[in-house]
């Protein structure tokens, strides 16, 4: 270049622009010791780049992993070639505040890196230059954006009084197990549980009194299963169990231990302390069984008996 004032001013403006560019820049040599930095990093470390200057990156930036991070920079040198490293890889590289006042959910600078070879007069690479960006806003958004996915999904199989999984998930789960047991046999059970007489706890007690004592039912139901079980509210005083790998006999057992913790349950009331007892039907998966719905109508009918027979009781029928 040649050096006529225009030139020079030119060069002058440059540098300025660089040094006050809302990306972190910063020049190392091949021993990570830093030639200079620019006021973004400055600013953000607290360090100005004449006191940096000499010092290896790793002194003043201890939590960055030397390790990783020199194989990267030594990679840039010997080939001559950038690398990027981008937030979702690792998301803060210099430990940096985030001052964003919209991002204000995220407490440290998420950050994309590049690292660039800077090529000498003489073709030579000694030189590393490190171009940060601070990606804060797009990562909180897209954070934020998964969250609420999460949520949503969450929400979309989950009875919102009860918390347990709701009507669809259960139709999703249940023709699951089903195709478990037509592939490979085993005992599968599925229980239809009915609250008894609750139309009378509304009438008497009032509608709120009534969800409490479904949330306090869905609690013990849910309590009383296995992670690998799955209890969902199948409609109003209404709950379906899959109970995968486990024969009539092991679900009777659930079924009973939980019946007689349904009883036990006290509501408080205006003016009485509210109790109910429950109703199951158990069947297991059968071979005769031409989809989810014979399995299901099987556990309906033991439930009708249990019904039948009196209420607060658990009945098996089996299939043919
Ligand atoms: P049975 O022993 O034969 O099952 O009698 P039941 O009274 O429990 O059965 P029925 O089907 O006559 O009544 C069910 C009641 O459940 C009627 C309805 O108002 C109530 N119910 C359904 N969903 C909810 C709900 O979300 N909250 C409350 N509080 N009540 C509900
Ligand atoms: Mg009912
Ligand atoms: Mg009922």
């Amino acid at each position: 270049m040649s050096s006529n004032p225009e030139d020079i001013m030119e060069l002058h403006w440059l540098f300025d622009m660089l040094q006050h560019i809302d990306v972190g820049l910063v020049v190392l040599n091949d021993k990570y010791e830093i030639k200079l930095w620019n006021s973004f990093i400055e600013n953000h470390s607290g360090v100005s780049s004449s006191i940096a200057k000499g010092q290896s990156l790793f002194d003043i930036f201890p939590t960055i992993n030397s390790n990783w991070l020199q194989q990267k920079l030594d990679n840039v040198i010997a080939l001559r070639t950038p690398i990027f490293i981008s937030w979702e890889q690792r998301p803060h590289l210099f430990p940096f505040k985030s001052y964003r006042p919209i991002t204000g959910m995220a407490e440290k600078m998420y950050q994309n890196v590049a690292l660039r070879p800077i090529t000498n007069a003489d073709g030579t690479v000694k030189y590393v230059c490190m171009v940060v960006y601070d990606v804060t806003d797009v990562a909180v958004n897209k954070e934020s954006l998964s969250n609420a996915n999460r949520k949503l999904d969450y929400l979309s199989k989950t009875d919102p009084l009860t918390s347990l999984h709701n009507r669809g998930s259960l139709d999703k789960v249940l023709n699951n197990a089903f195709e478990v047991f037509k592939q490979s046999n085993g005992s599968h059970a599925l229980v239809m549980a009915d609250i008894d007489h609750f139309k009378q706890v509304n009438d008497r007690y009032g509608h709120p009194v009534g969800d409490q004592v479904l949330q306090a039912v869905a609690k013990v139901l849910s309590s009383g299963a296995r992670k690998t079980d799955f209890v969902g509210r199948y409609g109003g005083e209404e709950f379906v169990i899959v109970l995968p790998n486990t024969d009539s006999a092991g679900a009777l057992f659930f079924c009973e231990t939980v019946r007689k913790k349904i009883a036990e349950i006290k509501i408080k009331a205006a003016d009485a302390i509210v109790s109910v007892t429950i109703s199951f039907g158990i069947s297991e998966a059968c071979s005769s069984d031409k989809d989810v719905h014979d399995w299901l109508s099987r556990s309906d009918d033991a439930l009708y008996k249990a019904k039948e027979g009196g209420r607060n009781r658990s009945v098996v029928v089996s299939g043919i």
